[in-house]
Parts: structure tokens; sequence; C-alpha cells
């Protein structure tokens, strides 16, 4: 995989950013978007609520560097239940409100509860959106 090196705003310091190619569906590359950009370097310094190089929030960034395995360390790890497959699992924290499955790959809400030295952490289903009936 290609891996490019881009300057960040928020880490102040260039970052590796790395190009996923998305599957190809029917032989036919989607134009309009030719691949997903990974950054290979988020972690603590991504405090804001949006990446400042993609615009993208900070939190789908992590999911998808956790999804792309591209990075298998530098993640804090906790032991929660994981919504998507019903088991206590590893999960790679995102942020102190997501972490990752690293079994099922569902992205879990979740909340961090420190007690001593040592984290906790409880898993809340992602609230649905609300919808309301037309009028
Ligand atoms: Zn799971």
């Amino acid at each position: 995989m290609d891996t490019h090196l881009a300057y960040c705003s928020a880490c102040d310091q260039e970052v590796r950013i790395a190009v996923k190619p998305l599957p190809v569906h029917g032989g036919q590359a989607n134009l309009a978007d030719d691949g997903e950009i990974v950054c290979l370097e988020f972690g603590e310094k991504c405090t804001g609520q949006f990446c400042p190089m993609f615009g993208l929030p900070s939190v789908m960034m992590g999911v998808r560097l956790a999804r792309s395995e591209l990075r298998s360390e530098g993640w804090k790890v906790v032991k929660g239940l994981c919504d998507g497959c019903n088991q206590v699992t590893e999960m790679q924290l995102i942020d102190r409100t997501h972490a990752f499955c690293t079994v099922c790959h569902t992205t879990n809400a979740c909340t961090i509860v420190t007690a001593g030295e040592d984290d906790y952490i409880l898993i809340g289903r992602a609230a649905p959106a609300p919808t309301r009936p037309a009028s």
C-alpha cells in the first residue's frame, strides 16, 4: 500500500497517510472516490472534533485506522462486552466514547470509568438517530 507524508496542523508535524483502495463492484471503479484515506498517526493529539487535514470527524478516522489493521500498536486496549458479538473482547479505544472490537470489528459506544489505576469500560448502544413521523 502506498503511504505519503502530509503535514497535520493538529500534530504540528508530518504524518503518514495511506490510501486504501475501495473494493471494486462489478468491474467499475467509483470515480468519485478512488480510495479511503487513513491517517496512520491517529492518536492522542487528535483531540479536535474534526481531522484538520481531511475534514472528517476524528473518530471516523480512528475507526478507519482500526478497521484497516494498518497499525497494531499504539492503541489503548480495554476489555468490554461487545454489542456486536456479545462477547467480552479486547477493544481498541478510539477515543473516550468509542471502542473498536478486534473480534467482530463493531464500533461500540462506550463510557470509560476509571477506578484506581485500571480503566473499566462500559458499553452502551449507540443511540439511534431520532426520527419523527412526517406530518
Ligand atoms: Zn465484537
